[in-house]
């Protein structure tokens, strides 16, 4: 599919340059309609393979490619991250007319401001504040913080080519399939039980520091639990390469044994699966320190700075603050940031909100996360029916993720614009619309915008 693709921008280059200009020139002109936009797509390795993957058969439909079987799908990316842009598509290159995207979303807001609306440039400048994605997780992603706004600008200024921008990166995710993820420390009972059932972090921890765990009782148990969760993790994350290995190994042993004559837990389940993963890895014990989440479709979650977590399995739409920085602890052959992630952690311990979306009207729900960037709409309309999204003050993007239908906006000549599974579109600040599905089944959407709470 990627060949197909430089196949056309070798086209597109082997235009004349005024054919090219007049091409570039027409997609960047103003227009207070929707703008279709071919995405990017990021083939990381734990994504899931060809068919598999939602990623792969919704870019299949975006870009007009084909899947290749062989590959993995993880990430498709809408927005205007310069690690994978999306690029507007020119009027006059739908319908597979020549024309590759040479025009990027993010030129084109640079060139049209007033499409995010004077409240969203005044606070964030020409961009969009928010990044929109789905996911398709075959295995488990690397467990991860981000940074808050102070830290990442540090980072970006220490070592800009790890850290790449000087944003925070505030995510969340609604389940489209089963998700499981980890997410955020357990609570001090859950910890007590940890280091009493799991010998080997018992081991690792000390009977003596141990020890001293049980008997905070009485003291302020929420600050002592803390700087003590705060030692052991850090401990256990810095560990020697030999240690760890020798940790997994006897841990694995262990489990394999008691498996035969008892069933083993969830979480043990789970630490079973990512040594499979990701063998001798550290992740594969820090696991026990982490609420194991498991969502249901529809279900959300969200995660704040510096709060640890790592997607396990599943597939999800996902938004975030526009940033791609991550510290990484665990279950990853990448650069493991151990210092920075140890220091940055907050150690909030206990059960993160799980969100279900409010509705807005009776085929729309709403995820409003605790963060001004971004919010979600999810949008599911049976057969012929129709919704109308009221004209806001700020940007949108939306993703067909299932069916087809018609479009209909209110600043333009009232024509319909079809669409399909697979399209996604930019709509410019102040524009109704109204999405009638197709009469053969239901249609599913996405919408991303920034946090309605900033326009009160
Ligand atoms: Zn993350």
């Amino acid at each position: 599919m990627a060949d197909r693709r430089f196949a056309r921008f070798r086209l597109w280059f082997g235009l004349s340059g005024s054919r090219v200009r007049r091409r570039v020139k027409k997609a960047m002109e103003a227009t207070s309609g929707p703008l279709l936009l071919r995405c990017s797509v990021q083939n990381y390795d734990w994504g899931r393979f060809g068919e598999d993957s939602t990623v792969a058969r919704l870019f299949e439909q975006n870009s007009g490619g084909e899947i290749e079987l062989a590959r993995p799908y993880a990430e498709l990316w809408m927005g205007t991250h310069e690690s994978g842009p999306s690029f507007v598509v020119a009027p006059s290159e739908t319908a597979g007319s020549l024309g590759p995207e040479t025009v990027t979303l993010k030129q084109w807001i640079t060139a049209n401001p007033g499409s995010l609306g004077e409240k969203v440039v005044e606070k964030w400048g020409n961009d969009l504040p928010f990044l929109f994605k789905v996911l398709s997780v075959a295995k488990a992603l690397s467990i991860q913080a981000h940074p808050d706004k102070e830290l990442a600008r540090m980072l970006h200024k220490m070592r800009p080519n790890v850290y790449k921008d000087p944003n925070h990166k505030p995510e969340m995710a609604i389940a489209l399939t089963e998700f499981k993820a980890l997410c955020g420390f357990v609570n001090i009972e859950e910890l007590k039980d940890v280091l009493i059932s799991v010998p080997e972090i018992k081991d690792l921890v000390g009977s003596e520091e141990a020890r001293k765990f049980f008997i905070t009782e009485e003291l302020d148990v929420n600050s002592e639990a803390k700087m003590f969760l705060q030692s052991i993790f850090t401990k256990l994350i810095s560990s020697s390469k030999e240690a760890v290995s020798e940790l997994v190994s006897k841990l694995k042993v262990r489990l394999d044994t008691e498996s035969k004559i008892r069933t083993l837990t969830e979480k043990e389940q789970l630490i079973l699966l990512l040594e499979k993963q990701y063998q001798a890895d550290v992740g594969v014990v820090a696991a026990y320190f982490f609420n194991y989440v498991k969502l249901s479709p529809g279900e959300a979650l969200y995660i704040g700075p510096n709060e640890p977590h790592a997607y396990i399995s599943g597939e999800c739409i996902e938004c975030m603050a526009a940033s791609d920085n991550v510290v990484r602890a665990g279950l990853t052959p990448k650069y493991i940031d151990v210092q920075t992630l140890c220091s940055m952690l907050t150690y909030k311990q206990g059960f993160p909100e799980i969100i279900r979306g409010s509705p807005v009207n009776p085929y729309v729900s709403r995820y409003t996360p605790p963060f001004d960037e971004f919010e979600v709409d999810h949008c599911l309309l049976p057969p012929k029916e129709s919704v109308v999204f009221s004209a806001i003050p700020g940007p949108s993007i939306f993703i067909v993720v299932v069916g087809e239908g018609k479009m209909q906006f209110s600043a333009t000549d009232d024509q319909d614009q079809k669409f399909m599974m697979g399209d996604v579109f930019f709509v410019p600040a102040k524009n109704e619309i109204r999405i009638s599905a197709g009469v053969d089944g239901p249609t599913q959407l996405f919408r991303a915008g920034v946090n309605h709470r900033i326009f009160c």
